[in-house]
């Protein structure tokens, strides 16, 4: 018997694998290791091949292999579906984040949308495979991966994992379908980021006698005006993406002080750009600190750490045949479905930037990812099966 998919998402809700994302790991819910001991006892029974790959303690990719027709290194064709396990975390949730509850034609849970949902829908897609065996079935690699909501570290390591000879990779994937909430449109283009911490210090000393220190708060307004007119004035001029739009300049925190009565003598900020398709985070930033450098109102010095985050986005200029073979398989059962760029970042920039085309599809709104009430709808979750199998039943290499 094939997969239900709605009672595999089930299962996946029902098992926490929530990212920590900088909160302290106090609980049992935290890190995909559980997640990934289900899908190795699925794949062993469904008779796939399978292999884990630490990328953390307790965090491990786990790909799966069903084989095709025609072996790969006779001309057969390679397919790699791939969704994260991790989800968010669950604070304000006004929802149970691991019932799974069901009623009006949804799912409820933490990860039912963002991505447990697309999970789901790529494990029956390929159990239905397994059972019907098609005749020109390429070979498939099922590959669920840790860390894709702060950093993308597990798809990072999927690209080392098929260039290494110890691997369950027979060689490099031809394309990759990446799970996100798309509402069954696919995804060919999206933005990328790169995210730091500036800093400017200062001298700390009693606030009575203010005269006497350097306030650092005071320097880092100065700053914060020259990003403010950065975003307005000089972001916009910096290019267009017919599917993205502009790139963009936000600063998200700002901490600084110890107390009322002292004159601070540090602040720092965290800045997030928003980069178009192509853009490289290090040039990117490199342009704000120059900019900011050769203002003249900045006769102080600024610090800025080297990126935590630099995230190159998904350009549309190799995936395109892809997307619209996926975009035709989509039609076959929901009309109406478009190639779209969208403003998030995915793990199928990694793979594209590593050679291998790669778009991103998969049931639910991104509207009801990482939201209080997280939730799918059931109807899509069948649909995006029923789209999956028959995309992956006749896919070819690409020309
Ligand atoms: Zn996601």
């Amino acid at each position: 018997m094939p997969l239900d998919p709605v009672q595999t998402l089930r299962e996946l809700v029902r098992i926490p694998s929530v990212n920590p994302m900088g909160r302290a790991v106090d609980g049992p819910a935290f890190f995909e290791h559980r997640v990934t001991d289900y899908l190795q006892a699925l794949f062993t029974r469904l008779g796939l091949p399978w292999q884990r790959q630490q990328v953390e303690p307790r965090r491990e990719n786990i790909v799966a292999r069903l084989d095709g027709a025609t072996p790969p290194d006779q001309g057969g064709a390679v397919l790699m579906l791939e969704a994260h396990q991790d989800t968010v975390p669950i604070d304000g949730m006004t929802i149970d984040p691991f019932a799974a509850a069901q009623r009006d034609g949804r799912l409820y849970g933490r990860g039912a949308c963002d991505i447990k949902g697309g999970m789901a829908a790529m494990l029956a897609a390929a159990s239905r495979l397994v059972e019907d065996r098609p005749p020109n079935l390429p070979t498939i690699l099922i590959a669920c991966t840790v860390n894709e909501e702060q950093g993308f570290t597990g798809a990072k390591a999927i690209t080392q994992l098929w260039q290494s000879a110890d691997s369950i990779f027979p060689r490099k994937p031809d394309a990759a379908i990446v799970a996100e909430p798309t509402s069954l449109d696919v995804v060919v283009a999206h933005k990328g980021c790169v995210r730091w911490e500036c800093r400017v210090r200062g001298r700390a000393v009693h606030s009575s006698r203010p005269e006497l220190g350097d306030n650092a708060i005071y320097k880092m307004a100065r700053v914060l005006r020259v990003f403010e007119r950065y975003q307005r004035e000089v972001a916009p001029t910096l290019g267009e993406h017919p599917r993205c739009g502009r790139p963009s300049l936000s600063v998200g925190t700002i901490a600084g002080g110890l107390s009322v009565n002292t004159v601070p003598d540090e602040c720092v900020i965290k800045i997030d750009r928003r980069l178009l398709p192509g853009e490289e985070p290090a040039a990117a930033m490199r342009h704000i600190v120059d900019y900011l450098a050769h203002d003249t109102s900045i006769d102080f010095p600024v610090e800025h750490d080297p990126p935590f985050l630099p995230s190159r986005g998904l350009p549309d200029d190799h995936n395109t045949l892809l997307g619209e073979r996926l975009r035709t398989a989509a039609e076959s059962v929901s009309p109406s479905r478009k190639l779209v760029g969208v403003p998030y970042g995915t793990d199928a920039s990694t793979f594209q930037a590593a050679g291998v085309p790669s778009v991103v599809f998969g049931p639910g709104s991104i509207d009801q990812a990482h939201t209080a009430d997280e939730w799918i709808e059931l109807h899509q979750l069948h649909q995006a099966t029923d789209i999956l199998y028959r995309f992956a039943r006749e896919f070819q290499a690409l020309p």
